[in-house]
């Protein structure tokens, strides 16, 4: 299993992290996120989002009731947040399956609390640090969320010199 941490400072790095990996991602995969409430998780969907091409006006807010949000961009994006299941709900039951793979990407908010939702995917672990800092670590399992993570440190350690104070 390929990994790689980063930290982000501030939401809107944290966006730019999931704007870069929305960016990468060209076919259906499963992108597992866990995290404690106030992690990052929604704010990092949200740039996920904007980098698959779902247009800027289009709010993306937590399906926290919903349990699943569907939206259109370059890829479909399906958008779910478990955090009010009961631990042992049948997933199959409630028709999650055909997500995890399914016909989009498909991101899911606290996935920890269902392990085996899928064979192949890329998981995010999100800690809570400083009061604005996150730390972010990537395992991919399978080939093509390997791709995808390989391509993703790529991209964001080459864009790290715009940083740099001169
Ligand atoms: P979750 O979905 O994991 O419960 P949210 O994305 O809804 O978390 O909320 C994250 C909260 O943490 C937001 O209020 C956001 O402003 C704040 N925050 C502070 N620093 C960061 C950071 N570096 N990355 C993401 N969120 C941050
Ligand atoms: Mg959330």
């Amino acid at each position: 299993m390929a990994g790689w941490g980063v930290s982000t400072c501030s939401p809107d790095e944290t966006r730019q992290l999931g704007r870069a990996l929305g960016q990468i991602i060209r076919q259906p995969m499963v992108v597992l996120l866990s995290g404690d409430l106030g992690a990052g998780k929604t704010c990092f969907t949200q740039g996920m989002a904007r980098g698959l091409g779902i247009p800027e006006q289009e709010p993306i807010v937590s399906p926290t009731y919903t349990l699943m949000n569907p939206y259109r961009g370059r890829l479909e994006l399906f958008h779910f947040d478990l955090y009010r299941l009961p631990e042992g709900e049948d997933l199959a039951e409630l028709g999650l399956e055909e997500y995890l793979p399914g016909p989009g990407v498909a991101v899911v908010e606290w996935a920890e609390r269902f392990p085996g939702l899928a064979r192949e995917y890329l998981a995010v672990t999100i800690l809570h640090q400083e009061p604005e800092t996150r730390s972010f670590t990537f395992h991919a399992s399978g080939s093509v969320a390997a791709k995808v993570l390989e391509n993703l440190k790529e991209n964001w350690s080459r864009r790290e010199p715009d940083n740099v104070r001169i």
